[in-house]
């Protein structure tokens, strides 16, 4: 198959990232790209994860090119609260390698703490293992240039809060336009396709390779191609969300580092600062709550929180949470909402397009670059597949391992069954549910990635007393505490100098606020 014209249907910020990708990586080929003039864009998406950096790497764009332009700020963890009980203090899942590159070690040793002095929070692990959590905890920045916090690198450890709508629209006028994109403006009123695929939209435009960026409508996939959907309904509970914006009270102290996920009655609510405002949305099943009760659980919640929305739009979204049974079927080839979408938890929708699209570069660029067979395209497949699914069951694994029951929603939840992978505790190399699960029941010492905060964040500890007691063969939990104090005691105390360390240097530091006044937001 050629791949020479490529036209790729949507706008929105899938449509957009895709083009950039194309026009940087193959400026020989014919790219244009369809948008419907009246059809709005999904228009959030407003939270990333630190993988992001490598996409930015591909494209050579740096935070001062865009920042200014999207009403970005930086991001450094994921904040989850009341996902395991009502009022459980929260914990966090930050970016980046742990201090220690000796993985098992500090890990280990935190989990000996947590198993000797049991009063420790559970949201001590993130702080003693992650250096750039003291600048969370103290609202500060820095470019850690002389290594003053460990395994901390700003380039690849910050993501980004921002307005989506402003990104896409300044990749657009900045980067794909001036790259040489040919933007369409058109409604697709109709899609001609032959045995081996799409020929034409609107009996005009005609390419090699069709990408479909329509959103959840997934025009060319899924309406003309009919290729099935398959569900993650048996694994995530929620289909709708409500999205808004509020504007700040208190800036200096509101505009944070991190997105805050807060679990409510019927699903859990995203706090999203950014620079101009806060965006913030509930995402909920509508299997147990009507939109009405949910609107008013959210604007409950935001009473809670202090946040005025006298002023604010509500938009109403319903969400398609599953993906398409192939991603990539004959010359068609789905990024964003239109091949599939987990859930906005561990904001995966951005990041998962990033990957599709890393790979979507490898599987052109195969060869003479102006040919792919069957092969590439259903490597692509299956390699594109395996990512979404796995990080669908991570996600499912914040909702497995929760123990709320004050509603009818989460005691569904809690009753829930998982595949037969997660309950068989399959080995797997996978870094997904599984190897949570593994991590506790069949092997504590392997447990790994940024899973761990979230498996520890709720209560699936990968050790415990019980645990040690079988497997020491020490008789009297005295002795068992001795033994165990007399081995860890000089690296726990340790790991608190470390702590307080990495606090005196974070509390020094620019607030983040003062840091994107002086280098990214300079005019105000
Ligand atoms: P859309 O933005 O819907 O764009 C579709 C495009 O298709 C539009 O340009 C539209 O005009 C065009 N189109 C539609 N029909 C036609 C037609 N007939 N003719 C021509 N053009 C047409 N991701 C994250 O990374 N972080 C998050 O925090 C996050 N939060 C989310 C919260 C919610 C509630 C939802 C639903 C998603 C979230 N996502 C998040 C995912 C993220 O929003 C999407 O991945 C991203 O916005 C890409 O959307 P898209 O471009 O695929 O679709």
């Amino acid at each position: 198959m050629k791949t020479n014209n490529i036209i790729i249907v949507g706008g929105g910020s899938a449509g957009w990232m895709t083009a950039a990708t194309l026009i940087k990586r193959f400026p020989e080929k014919n790219i244009t790209l369809i948008e419907s003039p009246n059809i709005s864009t999904v228009g959030v998406g407003e939270s990333t994860i630190a993988q992001i950096n490598q996409w930015l790497s591909m494209l050579d764009i740096k935070d001062e090119d865009f920042m200014p332009y999207t009403d970005a700020s930086y991001k450094m963890s994921i904040r989850f609260e009341d996902f395991y009980k009502k009022g459980d203090g929260g914990f966090h899942y930050p970016f980046g390698d742990l201090y220690d590159k000796e993985y098992y070690k500090g890990r280990q040793t935190w989990i000996m703490k947590k198993v000797l002095y049991s009063d420790t929070p559970y949201s001590d692990y993130a702080e003693s293992m992650y250096t750039p959590m003291s600048l969370v905890r103290h609202n500060t920045i820095f470019k850690n240039e002389k290594e003053e916090l460990p395994n901390f690198n700003f380039d690849k450890d910050t993501a980004y809060h921002f307005d989506a709508t402003k990104f896409g629209l300044w990749l657009k006028n900045n980067y794909c336009i001036p790259k040489g994109v040919k933007h369409v403006l058109d409604n697709v009123e109709s899609i001609e396709q032959n045995e081996s695929g799409i020929t034409s939209i609107n009996k005009k435009y005609t390419a090699d390779l069709f990408i479909d960026c329509t959103g959840f409508k997934s025009l060319l996939l899924g309406g003309a191609l009919k290729e099935p959907f398959v569900s993650y309904s048996d694994m995530l509970p929620n289909n709708k969300a409500w999205a808004t914006r509020v504007p700040y009270k208190d800036k200096r102290n509101q505009l944070e580092p991190f997105t805050n996920c807060t679990a409510i009655e019927n699903g859990w609510v995203w706090n999203i600062p950014s620079w101009e405002r806060i965006g913030t949305g509930y995402v909920y099943s509508d299997k147990y709550v009507s939109d009405e009760q949910a609107l008013k659980e959210f604007k409950k919640h935001l009473d809670k929180k202090g946040h005025d929305y006298s002023n604010s739009e509500f938009k109403n979204i319903k969400m398609r949470v599953g993906r398409h049974e192939r991603l990539f079927v004959k010359n068609v080839v789905a990024i964003g909402l239109s091949a599939g979408f987990i859930e906005p938890l561990e904001s995966n929708g951005l990041y998962s397009t990033h990957e599709f699209l890393f790979r979507l570069v490898r599987t052109l660029n195969r060869g003479d670059k102006d040919t792919i067979n069957q092969f590439d395209i259903d490597s692509y497949d299956s390699a594109c597949k395996s990512l979404f699914d796995q990080f669908a069951e991570f996600v499912a694994a914040h909702y497995a391992l929760s123990h709320r029951d004050d509603t009818e929603y989460w005691r569904d939840v809690n009753k829930r069954s998982y595949s037969k992978e997660v309950t068989d505790l399959k080995p797997s190399f996978i870094p997904g549910f599984v190897s949570l699960v593994y991590g506790k029941y069949r092997d504590y010492e392997h447990a790994k990635g940024g899973h761990d905060c979230i498996s520890i964040g709720m209560r699936n500890l990968p050790l415990d007393l019980d645990t040690l007691h079988y497997t020491e063969t020490i008789r009297g939990e005295d002795k068992l505490k001795e033994a165990i104090d007399h081995h860890y005691l000089d690296s726990i105390n340790k790991m608190e100098t470390n702590k307080r360390d990495w606090n005196d240097v974070a509390k020094n530091q620019l607030k983040l606020i003062d840091y994107l006044k002086r280098y990214i937001h300079k005019n105000e």
